[in-house]
């Protein structure tokens, strides 16, 4: 089967090593170059958790995650995963931090409630209060997403498949499996991936009243000399606080400490480069200084962001057009679950999962 593959974020280049495993001949395109620092999925890190509200399909498909990167880092020969755990701390009684308890529970996933105590323990960085508590999972942490890309890209160059940077794809004909390159170029092909992140709703007009480009933006982070190790040695932070969920990465493995967060996230136009000024890395700072012993000892050094696809009802979209597989609607959660959707698409291309079952299986209702 000859397939094109249009977006090379995460999904797209997952996607294309599972096909590539499987023997057919693959094609990457992307509008930048490969893998794309301007892309949601690439940056020093992204958190992978299991915890996710009511959403308990979601918490359920995180073991799985971890099983498809397992099989990634045995062919790319490197494990780009630290196991720092994850502490979800409660900071104002939410109905979301009690879901994802009941949801840790009935699927079986291994995790702590933590008391004020405890907390000062696993982050001492953090200032609790009277009735702060947490949950804490053990197999979460950190994915060194610009690594992992970067070396997705290059196994995919050396394992035959054919890497098309600077070619923006137009003119989708998803029932011939039709496309239009920059350069006049119309490539024809069996099955079409569109895997375009944020900008889906440029090849697939029908998909923008369902999904919404957010700019979302991160600030990495100087701790003071004394927290510089306490902060290297932690979890993974995602803070629940009355007005907005905030998060803290931790610095492991040659990363930075980063900031980010709901107050960060506001809709807009992928094609506007991400620049973060000292205003937004101000307000970075200004969002998750009541919650560190330190607000003032942390110093913002510089920012960065990306635009992800924000779906209406917080649920992943895989949907057939044509001869074209669509996943959208990605959101600010899916670079945890990439190299699993890679391989749950590539299942259904070579027709072991239907449309149907891979669609509801995304939404994660079940
Ligand atoms: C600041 C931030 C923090 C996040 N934190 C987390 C986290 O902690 N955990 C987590 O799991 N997820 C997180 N996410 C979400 C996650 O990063 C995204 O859901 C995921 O990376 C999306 O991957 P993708 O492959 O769908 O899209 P992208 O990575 O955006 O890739 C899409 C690619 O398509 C290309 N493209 C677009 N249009 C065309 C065209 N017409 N022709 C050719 N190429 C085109 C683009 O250039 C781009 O390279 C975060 C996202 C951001 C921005």
């Amino acid at each position: 089967m000859k397939i094109a593959i249009v977006g090379a974020g995460i999904v797209g280049l997952s996607t294309a090593w599972a096909m590539i495993r499987q023997g057919h001949e693959v094609i990457v395109f992307d509008q930048g170059p490969i893998p794309n620092p301007r892309s949601a999925s690439f940056d020093q890190h992204r958190m992978i958790r299991p915890h996710y509200g009511n959403q308990t399909g979601y918490t359920r498909m995180v073991g799985e995650a971890h099983d498809a990167w397992h099989r990634l880092w045995d062919d790319l020969g490197a494990n780009h995963f630290a196991e720092t755990g994850v502490l979800a701390v409660d900071f104002g009684d939410s109905i979301w931090m009690k879901a994802t308890q009941q949801a840790l529970e009935e699927t079986g996933t291994a995790f702590e409630t933590v008391d004020r105590q405890g907390i000062e323990a696993y982050a001492p960085a953090l200032a609790t209060q009277s009735g702060t508590w947490a949950l804490h999972a053990a197999k979460a942490g950190v994915l060194f997403a610009d690594r992992i890309v970067t070396d997705l890209a290059s196994w995919l160059a050396r394992n035959g498949a054919s890497l098309r940077p600077k070619s923006i794809v137009s003119n989708l004909d998803a029932d011939a499996g039709q496309f239009t390159l920059g350069n006049g170029e119309r490539v024809a092909v069996d099955e079409v991936v569109v895997s375009v992140g944020a900008w889906v709703s440029r090849l697939l007009p029908a998909l923008a009243d369902r999904v919404t480009p957010v700019r979302s933006v991160v600030g990495y982070v100087a701790p003071p000399d004394a927290l510089q190790a306490l902060w290297a040695d932690g979890p993974a932070l995602f803070l629940m606080t009355p007005s907005a969920h905030l998060y803290c990465l931790p610095p492991v493995s040659g990363s930075e400490l980063k900031f980010g967060g709901a107050p960060l996230l506001h809709p807009g136009d992928p094609d506007r480069p991400v620049t973060v000024d000292a205003e937004e890395l101000r307000q970075i700072g200004h969002a998750i200084s009541p919650y560190l012993k330190d607000p003032n000892g942390h110093r913002m050094i510089k920012g960065a962001g990306a635009y992800y696809a924000d779906p209406d009802d917080k649920r992943f979209i895989i949907e057939r057009y044509g001869r074209a597989t669509v996943v959208t609607g990605c959101g600010g959660r899916m670079f945890k679950f990439g190299a699993l959707v890679g391989q749950r698409v590539c299942d259904h291309l070579c027709n072991t999962l239907s449309i149907e079952r891979l669609s509801a299986w995304a939404r994660a209702v079940a």
